[in-house]
């Protein structure tokens, strides 16, 4: 089961909780003061690495010397590659 993250609006607090994937934006109870206007806040380490992915894969797809994906062989000062 995974774990997401919550913080709550009304008290800031922040909270995990275990919960099947298909209940991860139902209602859930603040610890603190049992509001249920809690939001799931969204994982930063699962952001980025599929951002990684999603990058790597246009790169070696797309080119296959100098350059990248969305500077195309020129300097790629603008893309940060
Ligand atoms: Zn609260």
């Amino acid at each position: 089961m995974p774990l997401y993250e919550y913080r709550c609006t009304d008290c800031q607090t922040c909270f995990e909780a275990l919960r099947p994937m298909r209940e991860s934006n139902s209602p859930i109870s603040c610890p603190r003061c049992a509001s249920l206007s809690a939001q799931r806040q969204i994982s930063t380490f699962a952001a980025i690495s599929k951002s990684n992915g999603d990058s790597s894969r246009l790169v070696t797809s797309s080119q296959s010397g100098g350059g990248c994906a969305s500077c195309r062989g020129g300097s790629c000062a603008t893309c940060g590659h």
